[in-house]
């Protein structure tokens, strides 16, 4: 391609809406334009780079047996209420984007596809000689994310590749998870980026396991919590990790004390002195469940603990049948306005008890107001941290007061479900060895492979007869890469000050040729002979032949991140041109009958 009839346009200074350097890069290198929020064009260097990328996803996914395929966008509403989804995905999170058709028929554009697939297995998988399967495809979705934002990274119409795998039996499912853990790192190793994979969360939907496989930098979104012995890396809503002790407490007597102005925890210590994992401290959470019922929750955990709100609605989502529900589809701290909706008169606020009154919450269906009223009595979780203390302080459910001394089932009684829903944290002794000391870092995720287990094919009735002649309920995983998320990770990991600098496996170019002085007929001539014989020997070469100063055009050529440029300047009286290695700066003068042999040498090495 030539950068004359090429439609580029660099920006020189930093787009006002972008906030990470990725992201500000590909706007002003011309690889990526805002249509709307989370939208973008992605122009002819970024498409090259999302092929690049889905090639070597391709080819991955390929040589484990994997079978492409291309699903549907559009989606019937139909397929999503057999699952159970429709709501939640609508409702709770409502990332889907749905709409009504002319025939009134609900359909929704496609976030995901496992209702779709199943739909498939079931209409087509009858017998256990048809298993195993796996197919997947490279498309679009769209997502009604909350906060879309950093460009590619958290789109609402992105790239994924989406796998999906249907078994016998579990034992046949782990070995398909294993391949595409080793395909994933593949896929990432060869596309030059430094990543881990993480223990994540599995939601609800239980499952043996998943992993995330996160792309380390500062920008990423997600916090992972690992050990340097290397034993140990997962996702902060998945991790554990052992609490540090808690002290002896200074509390003998029990004794209900007034602590005016104390309802933090911090306040509360100081005015006690105590420390705050001498605490009870008890957190409130309302519930919304799928079937409209509004639950308030109390979980007490130990005073220097949080807690980790996947885990707590993983509990909560475990408790549904309790109150006629399947899932949960909202979970928050009530604020005023909330709380005003169901509390019979006013909370003790930085007070509350583990065992809090229920006549706080007034009558269910008197106080309209949530739809499918609210449970008349708090569900009372207590945290492992919690469970153990003796002689604690807790709230005693008067405004200004406190208790200390207290224990479980003397004067209060613990709580009816026990649960693990501290959040780990740095700093906190690793499980496997208590002597590695957990450390955090920042990721991207790019990739999720998860056991999903018979979840959507028991609830849409996908079955294979197995060798007995029984009907068994399919056993399904599931694997998703975002292609364009990424494309965009590996900028974020491999810049400098003059721009990007594409790893050589998915630069849109190899090398880029520059003419210092267009009206100069030796440089040019030269220039057009190396831009023949590069492309046609397979080294992808773009030719900046604008009429522009050498300075503009090398500073184009850095922001673009091309991996190779070569400028047919000075050195031509010698019979040379010059070379630079982008990412090194390194720059040589080679014969000029050498560059095509060179280069190939340089770009085979670089993608090996
Ligand atoms: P996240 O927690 O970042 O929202 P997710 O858990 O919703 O991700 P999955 O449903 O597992 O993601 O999708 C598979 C992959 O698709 C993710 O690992 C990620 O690389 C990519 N992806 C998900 N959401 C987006 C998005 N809004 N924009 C770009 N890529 C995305
Ligand atoms: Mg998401």
């Amino acid at each position: 391609m030539r950068l004359s009839q090429m439609l580029f346009v660099t920006l020189r200074d930093d787009p006002a809406d972008a906030e990470i350097p990725s992201h500000k890069l590909l706007l002003r290198a011309g690889y990526i334009r805002r249509i709307g929020a989370g939208i973008y064009t992605y122009l002819p260097l970024m498409w090259r780079v999302l092929q690049k990328v889905s090639q070597i996803v391709r080819e991955e996914m390929n040589a484990t047996g994997a079978q492409e395929c291309l699903l549907p966008q559009l989606q019937p509403a139909e397929l999503w209420k057999e699952s159970g989804r429709w709501d939640t995905y609508t409702k709770a999170e409502g990332i889907m984007f749905a709409l009504t058709d002319r025939r009134e028929q609900q359909v929704a554009l496609g976030p995901t596809h496992e209702e779709v697939i199943t739909y498939v297995a079931r209409d087509m998988i009858r017998s256990y000689r048809q298993l195993p399967q796996h197919l997947y495809q490279i498309q679009t979705k769209f997502r009604d994310e909350i906060r879309p934002r950093f460009g590619l990274m958290r789109g609402r119409e992105f790239i994924m590749k989406d796998g999906y795998s249907f078994h016998a039996d579990e034992e046949s499912l782990k070995k398909t998870y294993q391949d595409m853990y080793q395909a994933y790192s593949n896929i990432l190793r060869r596309a030059g980026l430094a990543f881990r994979p993480v223990e994540a969360d599995s939601g609800a939907i239980g499952g043996s396991g998943s992993t995330e496989f996160m792309v380390l930098a500062e920008a990423g979104e997600d916090e992972v919590l690992y050990t340097e012995d290397g034993q140990y890396a997962a996702n902060v809503e998945k991790a554990v990790s052992l609490p540090v002790d808690a002290k002896p407490s200074p509390f003998t007597n029990y004794e209900k004390l007034e602590t005016p102005g104390t309802e933090t925890i911090e306040k509360m210590c100081a005015f006690l002195k105590c420390s705050p994992t001498n605490v009870v401290k008890n957190v409130l959470y309302q519930a919304t469940y799928d079937n409209g019922m509004t639950v308030l929750v109390l979980v007490s955990i130990r005073g220097d603990q949080e807690v980790n709100e996947v885990k707590l609605t993983n509990e909560l989502t475990k408790l549904a049948s309790n109150y006629g529900a399947s899932t949960i589809l909202k979970l928050a701290v009530p604020d005023a306005e909330a709380q005003s909706k169901w509390a019979a008169k006013p909370l003790p606020l930085g007070y509350i008890a583990p065992d809090i009154a229920d006549d706080y919450i007034s009558s269910p269906f008197t106080k309209g107001g949530t739809e499918g009223g609210t449970a008349p009595k708090f569900l009372r979780l207590v945290d492992k941290t919690a469970v153990d203390l003796k002689n604690f302080a807790t709230g005693a459910d008067t405004a200004g007061y406190h208790v200390v001394g207290a224990n479980w089932n003397q004067q209060i009684k613990l709580p009816d479900f026990t649960v693990d829903v501290r959040k780990a944290r740095p700093g906190d002794r690793a499980v496997h060895n208590p002597q590695q000391i957990i450390q955090s870092a920042r990721g991207i995720e790019v990739g999720h492979i998860f056991q999903l287990g018979t979840k959507y094919s028991q609830a849409m009735g996908a079955t294979y007869t197995n060798e007995q002649g029984e009907e068994k309920p399919l056993v399904m995983g599931c694997y998703g890469v975002g292609v364009s998320r990424l494309a965009q990770a590996a900028v974020e990991q491999s810049y400098d000050k003059d721009g990007i600098i594409f790893p050589v496996a998915i630069a849109p170019y190899h090398a880029i040729i520059c003419i210092p002085n267009i009206s100069d007929t030796k440089q040019v001539e030269v220039a057009e002979q190396l831009y023949t014989e590069l492309n046609s020997s397979g080294v992808e070469t773009l030719l900046d032949d604008r009429n522009e100063r050498a300075g503009v055009k090398f500073k184009d050529a850095d922001l673009i991140g091309i991996p190779f440029r070569i400028v047919t300047g000075k050195a031509l009286a010698n019979g040379k041109v010059e070379v630079v290695q982008r990412k090194t700066k390194e720059s040589q003068e080679i014969a000029v009958e050498d560059v095509v042999s060179t280069l190939k040498q340089w770009i085979e090495q670089a993608i090996k």
